[in-house]
């Protein structure tokens, strides 16, 4: 944990409980730019009143209000002594010798915001394990704490590996691709509130493998993309096992991204991901994403699940559970959703288009246009209108 200011704190989480040191608001607090009167005077309407001078936002009056007379009041200042309402400038007409006449009845305590009426002194505000966003940074700012106390963000270590693999300013040579899945790893990381850690790509031999990867283990959290499915030159549990690292699991029952491999070294944690973009993203979102929450003091929940109309048929052969990359929109009362129409688990292209994973059940081969479906929500909802295909 560490003390930050408000400032630095925002999109990070909380880790200490913050109460308020006076009540709020700290005094009976003027809504509108008026006149305090005594409602007890403006039974009925019109009445003229004795305007005794006035108060401003951030000052305070000695004056105690006395029968038949008005203050002349703004927004934000504190009501005075003996006046128990405030009736909005709109509804009053200045008359002559600092007299006004208040057009309509007021009531007690009209347009008045009492002091402590919205939380007392004492009074919990905000409790560990939340994430610091706009109103919780006008609650500190407002409970007067100017550092507060955040969990550390943990940094995770990315690890891509494949002798294919060649960086984004190059142009690829015969059989080679450009490394895309450190990126959207990069993105992903970002995206959960932890600090993403570049290292060098490894190739597929195991002294580069393991000179890599024990370098990642400097990290809270290290992601090991490719090298984890069944050809002969996926070396990454080999390594895994020459370093000591306990393999927690290795296959995982979905599509895409069956291969996802969790494991552990001393305190630190180790994720084998699949190498295909899509797979990487989808084990991410599902596997190291509530990792990531648990370590910095949030929830170790999973996307938000969505219910809404499926817009088209999906078939699915593999027998397992499948999150399928689909577009979630607002429709008409209901939300759609719409399955991208991608190429397989490498085509970022198609996935570009989604918000959401539209959940296969494993046992349903088959899901038809028109039914009600589920979809993990990981980017934000989009309107109808603003389609993009
Ligand atoms: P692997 O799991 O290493 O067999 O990789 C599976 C597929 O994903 C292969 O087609 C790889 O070329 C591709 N791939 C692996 N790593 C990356 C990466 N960092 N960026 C883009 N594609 C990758
Ligand atoms: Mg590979």
């Amino acid at each position: 944990m560490e003390k930050v200011s408000i400032l630095e704190s925002l999109q990070r989480v909380i880790a200490e409980t913050v109460s308020l040191d006076a009540d709020q608001p700290p005094f009976d607090r003027s809504m509108r730019d008026g006149f305090a009167v005594r409602a007890e005077d403006v039974q009925s309407a019109p009445e003229l009143l004795r305007c005794v001078g006035e108060v401003r936002a951030g000052e305070t009056t000695a004056a105690t209000l006395k029968c038949g007379e008005a203050l002349q009041i703004m927004t934000g200042a504190p009501v005075p002594q003996g006046a128990n309402a405030v009736v909005m400038v709109e509804h009053t007409e200045r008359q002559p010798e600092a007299m006004v006449r208040v057009l309509r009845p007021v009531k007690v305590g009209e347009n008045v915001a009492p002091r402590g009426s919205e939380r007392k002194a004492g009074e919990t505000l905000l409790s560990p394990g939340r994430r610091i966003s706009v109103f919780e940074a006008s609650v500190l700012a407002t409970a007067g704490k100017a550092e507060v106390l955040v969990y550390r963000r943990p940094v995770i270590g990315i690890l891509a590996t494949g002798d294919e693999l060649v960086g984004v300013e190059e142009s690829p040579r015969a059989g080679q691709i450009r490394n895309s899945n450190s990126f959207s790893l990069y993105a992903q990381v970002l995206r959960s509130g932890a600090v993403p850690s570049l290292l060098e790509t490894a190739k597929d031999n195991l002294a580069d493998l393991r000179r890599q990867i024990e370098l990642g283990l400097e990290t809270d959290v290290l992601l090991v993309s490719g090298g984890v499915s069944m050809g002969k030159y996926d070396l990454v549990e080999p390594v895994f096992e020459k370093l000591g690292i306990a393999v927690h699991f290795e296959s995982v029952s979905m599509r895409p991204g069956k291969p996802t491999v969790f494991a552990s070294w001393k305190d630190r944690w180790v994720f084998g991901l699949p190498g295909n973009p899509l797979s990487t993203f989808v084990a991410f979102e599902l596997f190291v994403r509530p990792l990531l929450r648990a370590l910095q003091g949030l929830p170790a929940s999973s996307l938000p699940v969505v219910k809404g109309v499926l817009q088209a048929d999906v078939v699915e052969r593999s027998g397992r559970s499948a999150f399928l990359p689909a577009r979630v929109s607002s429709g008409a009362g209901e939300l759609e959703i719409w399955p991208v129409n991608w190429k397989g688990s490498a085509d970022v292209f198609s996935a570009v288009e989604s918000n959401g994973l539209l959940i296969v059940p494993s046992e349903a081969a088959r899901l038809n246009r028109g039914e009600s479906a589920q979809a993990l929500l990981f980017d934000e909802l989009q309107y109808a209108s603003e389609a993009r295909f």
